[in-house]
């Protein structure tokens, strides 16, 4: 009940867009029945939590933000849904997102846009006086506040505003690390085939993993034992018996080798994320790990190669929305084709359109082998650099998770700042096109009172040992 008022208490944010209160408060009732009985189901029976809005939920309606799936209702959970079900945790609510995760600010969703929490707190507050400070009623309604990052803002947010403690989001590109960084959380990504995606409306389906978001490393350690593991219905799910996901306690570093990829010191990042980066490195040196500087030599291609993918998925998967079996149909009766067209139209943002178009450009007869197919074999370039660099002896790859700490709402919405927000998943996107794990771990507040996130990027499928040096770290 108190999670559910703050949700009330925290409108102002747009963290949710559907609050699941019926439900949650006849799960809650179920839980403490099983408590009495001493029969709890798990580590997560009771615990509140929140799933993004791309991720289908049985009875409760699944925008991905977007006009159109408004008033869709699944009649199925995604797997990971069930499986926190299953393990008595309390849906609170679906939250907000970039329309159909495209985006890295949660600026684009059909519901507008998600309020960073921290743009209300006392640091940040503090330090802004001295410029400005108008009253603090008026900043909720208008738009002089932060971004939570994206594309899952809303699960950011309503994590780090105590509305919940752990929600789900999606990562394709960085969607899950960015907003984590922003708000200050602990933002972890998978390796790709350790948990399911079946039930995750789709972006990049070869880069997609659902997402965690949790205030500590333990927290998302917990949630990620009952995520992973084999699901019969995502046939990229790995087969192997998954191990349990308790972190073995971890006091001694010097064995560790950490990598620092020279291609991430862009001249974009802003200066004291760069300091505070090689703090870090310090740290782990002065506690006897091994420190080195390795080269991951394709980084750079990574964004426009990225795009390229994504785009060609995009226009490939947006195909399944026209107006016949899915949300918004547009009334159109002149033809099928026209209903098709006016439907499409009305039911995307601008974004969206613009990825479809792009990518039925790439995929067009004569540009697929210059584009779609070229950017397949850089892909696995970008891949084979990180398997170069573990197989050399590193351990842990540590970087940035973001250029910046976070920007106001109106700078962030600049159209030259477009380029920037996507220039700003260089260093979390190349490790969806590889099927890494990377968790982004709240490292410091900025001079001005805000977090900032550092990235640690694992082997593929060594989540465990990943999540284990970030807790070190934490
Ligand atoms: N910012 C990237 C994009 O817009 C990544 C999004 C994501 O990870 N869902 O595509």
């Amino acid at each position: 009940r108190k999670c559910l008022s703050r949700i009330q208490r925290t409108k102002f944010l747009n963290a949710y867009i559907t609050v699941s209160e019926e439900v949650a408060l006849k799960q809650a009732e179920e839980s403490e029945k099983r408590y009495k009985n001493g029969r709890s189901l798990g580590d997560l029976d009771g615990i509140p939590v929140a799933v993004k809005d791309n991720f289908s939920t049985s009875g409760i309606e699944t925008t991905c933000a977007s006009n159109m799936l408004k008033g869709y209702i699944p009649p199925f959970n995604a797997t990971v849904v069930q499986k926190l079900l299953d393990q008595g945790a309390l849906l609170l609510g679906k939250t907000n997102l970039d329309e159909f995760a495209m985006g890295s600010g949660s600026t684009d969703g059909a519901f507008g846009p998600v309020k960073n929490p921290w743009s209300f707190s006392k640091q940040y507050r503090e330090q802004k006086r001295e410029q400005r400070r108008p009253k603090l009623h008026r900043e909720r309604e208008g738009t002089d506040w932060l971004i939570a990052g994206g594309s899952s803002g809303g699960s950011a947010a309503a994590v780090s505003a105590l509305t919940c403690f752990a929600a789900l989001g999606s990562d394709t590109g960085g969607s899950t690390r960015n907003p984590a960084a922003h708000c200050g959380l602990v933002g972890f990504k998978p390796s790709y085939g350790l948990v399911s995606r079946h039930g995750l409306i789709p972006l990049v389906n070869s880069m997609d993993v659902p997402g965690i978001l949790t205030r500590c490393v333990d927290d998302t350690a917990i949630v990620l034992g009952v995520l992973a593991g084999h699901d019969p219905k995502d046939s990229t799910t790995v087969q192997d018996p998954v191990k349990p996901f308790t972190l073995p306690s971890l006091t001694d570093v010097s064995k560790l080798c950490i990598g620092i990829p020279k291609e991430y010191l862009v001249p974009e990042l802003s200066s004291e994320i760069r300091s505070l980066w090689s703090k870090a490195a310090d740290l782990f040196e002065s506690a006897g790990a091994k420190v080195i500087e390795v080269s991951l030599p394709h980084t750079s291609y990574s964004i426009v190669c990225y795009h390229v993918l994504c785009t060609s998925e995009v226009a490939s998967n947006m195909a399944r929305f026209d107006g016949l079996e899915y949300g918004h149909r547009c009334d159109v009766s002149v033809s099928t084709e026209a209903m098709y067209a006016a439907t499409r139209r009305e039911g995307f943002n601008d974004v969206v359109r613009g990825r479809i178009l792009s990518g039925n450009f790439f995929l067009l007869k004569e540009n697929y082998e210059n584009y779609f197919i070229k950017a397949q074999k850089v892909r696995r370039l970008i891949a084979n650099d990180f398997v170069n660099v573990f197989n050399s002896g590193v351990d842990i790859l540590l970087t940035p998770t973001t250029l910046s700490e976070a920007v106001p709402f109106l700078e962030f919405i600049k159209e030259d700042n477009r380029t920037r927000s996507a220039q700003d998943d260089i260093f979390t996107q190349a490790v969806n096109m590889a099927g890494l794990p990377a968790v982004s771990v709240p490292a410091a507040l900025s001079a001005q009172g805000l977090p900032v996130g550092l990235q640690f990027i694992g082997r593929a499928f060594c989540d465990q040992k990943l999540l284990t040096v970030a807790r070190w770290f934490e």
